[in-house]
């Protein structure tokens, strides 16, 4: 299967007046192509930095990354990032905001106009073009936030704990939704969370991690057999809670 992304024996500390701290050792895996992993961990342990090193905010000590078959440096892959917030500007509307990403990269055209009103349609926020982030929900401006990301049509989208600002209820809702959106489009994903049932809900593999320095303690395919291979039904089906304890046995064994 095509890959998106390969990483070999990635390594990374932080260097500050204190000293340093080890973020990264020996990070190797890899994602196909429309494939969706999840990663957890105990906190402060190196998601966000792992994250941030696929993205090339920051460059390994050592170790490779490959973006669709060539180097960090020579890629020319363009990778979508959403984070907790969704940082969408109130003085904008919600088009205006979905069509920033476009402007900055020089990208807005008729045609990519065109797309972001068409995802905007398709994905229930037809009626809210015009307006501003403060008259939608929670959950709705991070769907807002979603299709600023998809408009661009990226090769890899790299979610930060995404749905962590939202309540209980609404995170599953909108967890649900967004991960059906990502598996629609055919994007190839990777999600940091620190809830395992949000990974095993969204997932096609889940990544555990280590403590700091991360390492990569298992990782766990994810097979439901189901019908349909929804967010809500794999929460209803047996194998939920077999993965569940797995991972947080797993998870546990690091503590
Ligand atoms: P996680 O996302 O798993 O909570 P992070 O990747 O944010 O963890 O951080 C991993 C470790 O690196 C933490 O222990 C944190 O204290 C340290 N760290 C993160 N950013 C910096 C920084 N800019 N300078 C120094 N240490 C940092």
């Amino acid at each position: 299967m095509e890959q998106v992304l390969e990483l070999r024996h990635i390594y990374y500390s932080y260097h500050t007046p204190e000293g340093e701290t080890p973020a990264l050792a020996d990070i190797s895996f890899s994602l196909s192509k429309g494939e969706f992993i999840a990663i957890v961990g105990p906190s402060g342990c190196g998601k966000s930095t792992l994250l941030s090193v696929i993205c090339g905010l920051l460059s390994p000590e050592k170790g490779l990354i490959r973006i669709n078959g060539k180097y960090m440096r020579e890629s020319t892959t363009n990778i979508g990032y959403m984070l907790q917030h969704d940082e969408l500007f109130e003085w904008r509307t919600i088009f205006n905001n979905v069509i920033l990403g476009l402007e900055v990269q020089h990208m807005l055209t008729a045609k990519t106009k065109e797309k972001a009103g068409e995802l905007l349609d398709l994905y229930g926020l037809g009626n809210f073009k015009n307006s501003r982030p403060s008259e939608l929900s929670g959950g709705m401006r991070q769907r807002a936030a979603l299709i600023r990301t998809l408009v661009l049509d990226p090769d890899l989208l790299l979610l930060d704990e995404p749905f962590s600002a939202l309540d209980y209820q609404t995170r599953l809702q909108v967890g649900d939704d967004i991960g059906q959106i990502i598996r629609k489009e055919g994007n190839s994903a990777i999600l940091v969370t620190h809830d395992l049932s949000e990974a095993i809900s969204l997932a096609d593999r889940v990544i555990v991690l280590s403590g700091r320095p991360a390492t990569i303690q298992q990782t766990i395919p994810l097979i439901f057999d189901l019908d349909r291979d929804t967010p809500l039904a794999r929460r209803n089906a047996p194998e939920f809670k077999t993965y569940f304890n797995l991972i947080w046995e797993e998870l546990n064994a690091n503590v």
